[in-house]
């Protein structure tokens, strides 16, 4: 393999086939179960096999993860979180090698693959800090008697993780349940399984004891397995809106706690007074950068009364955009399919295709891979489907309304709730989308409103079936328990039920 550097555009590719193996505890093994072939979704090479866990594989790491588990909840949140920061040092070493692998497996640019490795470690800082921050609390509830919580792991818990993201949504995950001492089991999307590897391996490096990390490949059966385990206290999942429903629902049937993080369909409010510079660059970048397969990406443009300046500015800014150069490319070729039939027909059903991606040219020497350009629908009505199903690629759909109100009831009606932008100098104008949208994270001028740390990641609706956030603070609480200790040590001067 070449050594990559950062001024590359393209992605490296190893010089052999690459075999994904699990994680049980802390040594490497090959899955007993499926196999499936991974190819590049930049030229359909073949990058390796990922071989899925068997049933017993799966008892047998929940058992080590259990074991590990024992001692690592004693150990004290300090000591966890120096091992937590040497793993950092680990990825910040081998950035390079997390953003091309990542790039490689997922169809990404390098630059978006060195972007998600920096949002990962963003949570893993603040999953350190803890050790600073997460101090409990305690008062003198009357007098001689003190009430003081604490804060307890939950055991085993499961990460399960999408496509797009295979280096960041797992490390939304993983660091503030292993900081707050819980044992963690990922079980990567079967899509792109080398770059989780890659974080197992450097777990294994800084030091983290074995069985407190592991990684179980596989797909439908395994997910289920986990779901069901006995051993398993924890659900955190993120991917498809109707899987995040069906795991969401086993799981809490077994009694587990549940966060499972569904799709999207963002809307971006675009206000007639919108500044033109910050519309048009936040507009284009929400919806083209990864190609569209993010679950923040912009896919709705509700264009507000007299926009018609600032949407054919839209349409000029995403035309310069050179597929390779500035966006990658989608997941599969089932992907590219999937969504030339939705723009086909989107524009059966009478929506105009101001920038047609079908025709945009693949980057030489990539004609296998599943490329497909910035698309734009124009005129498209909130009857189609382009307009509220998540269609994960870069196409955009323009609605045109006459008022906010009218935005604002399109945004509403959306069965997802993920995130809401809107683009305006007006600051009324942002404080009445923001009171009013529905989604769980809004923009002002901002066209993917990633909250940072401590800031919590969630949506509301079908974006999010659970109660709390992924990241953030909202994370420590989901990835934990409070215990409430009550104790008298001296004799109580006044009475109360508690004497
Ligand atoms: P997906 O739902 O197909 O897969 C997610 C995970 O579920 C993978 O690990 C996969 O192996 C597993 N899985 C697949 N089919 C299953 C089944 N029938 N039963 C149980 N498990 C199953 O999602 P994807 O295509 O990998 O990822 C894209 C989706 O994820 C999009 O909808 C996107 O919006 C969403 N997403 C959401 C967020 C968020 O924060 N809300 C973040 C990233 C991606």
């Amino acid at each position: 393999m070449n050594t990559p550097t950062s001024k590359q555009a393209f992605v490296d590719f190893p010089s052999t086939l690459l075999e994904a193996r699990s994680l049980i505890g802390g040594e490497w093994r090959t899955g007993a179960g499926d196999s499936r072939s991974i190819v590049s979704p930049y030229d359909g090479r073949e990058l390796g096999v990922v071989r899925g866990v068997s049933l017993s594989q799966i008892d047998e790491a929940i058992q080590l993860a259990a074991g590990a588990f024992i001692e690592w909840r004693r150990t004290p949140q300090k000591e966890r979180s120096a091992k937590l920061l040497t793993f950092r040092g680990l990825l910040v070493r081998d950035l390079e090698k997390l953003a091309h692998s990542a790039a490689r497996e997922c169809g990404k640019t390098v630059a978006e693959g060195r972007a998600e490795v920096l949002k990962g470690i963003e949570v893993l800082e603040f999953a350190a800090g803890l050790q600073d921050s997460d101090i409990g609390g305690a008062m003198d509830v009357s007098r001689g008697v003190r009430c003081e919580y604490v804060r307890e792991p939950l055991g085993v818990t499961v990460g399960i993780t999408p496509f797009n993201f295979p280096a960041m949504v797992p490390m939304w995950m993983i660091p503030i349940a292993l900081s707050v001492g819980n044992a963690f089991v990922l079980k990567p999307s079967d899509k792109v399984p080398f770059t989780p590897c890659l974080l197992g391996e450097l777990m294994l490096e800084a030091g983290l004891p074995k069985g407190i990390f592991s990684i179980l490949h596989g797909g439908k059966d395994v997910v289920e397995a986990l779901v069901d385990h006995r051993g398993v206290a924890a659900i955190g999942f993120v991917g498809s809106s109707p899987i995040a429903r069906g795991v969401y629902v086993r799981a809490s049937s077994t009694g587990k706690r549940a966060l499972c993080l569904g799709g999207a369909k963002n809307h971006l409010i675009l206000a007639p007074d919108a500044d033109l510079k910050v519309a048009v660059e936040g507009i284009v970048a929400s919806f083209t950068g990864c190609a569209g397969q993010r679950c923040m990406a912009g896919s709705v443009l509700v264009a507000v009364g007299e926009s018609d300046h600032l949407v054919d500015q839209v349409v000029e800014a995403a035309a310069r955009i050179s597929l390779g150069r500035d966006v990658g490319a989608l997941i599969d070729r089932a992907a590219l399919t999937r969504l030339t039939q939705a723009i086909a027909k989107a524009e059966a059903e009478g929506a105009k295709v101001r920038l047609d991606g079908r025709a945009a040219l693949p980057p030489k020497g990539h004609e296998g891979g599943a490329w497909l350009g910035p698309t734009i629908l124009d005129h498209v009505t909130s009857t189609m489907e382009c307009s509220c199903t998540e269609l994960f690629g870069p196409v955009l759909s323009v609605v045109r309304v006459k008022t906010l109100e009218q935005a604002m009831a399109l945004e509403r009606a959306s069965a997802y709730g993920n995130a809401c932008a809107v683009f305006t100098s007006n600051g009324a104008v942002a404080r009445y989308v923001a009171e009013n949208a529905t989604a769980g994270m809004i923009g002002i001028n901002i066209g993917v409103p990633v909250p940072r740390e401590p800031f919590s990641f969630g949506g509301t609706k079908d974006s999010k079936f659970g109660v709390g956030d992924i990241t953030g603070v909202g994370g420590v609480e989901f990835w934990s328990q409070r215990k409430k200790v009550t104790s008298k040590w001296a004799l109580q001067s006044d009475k109360n039920w508690m004497s």
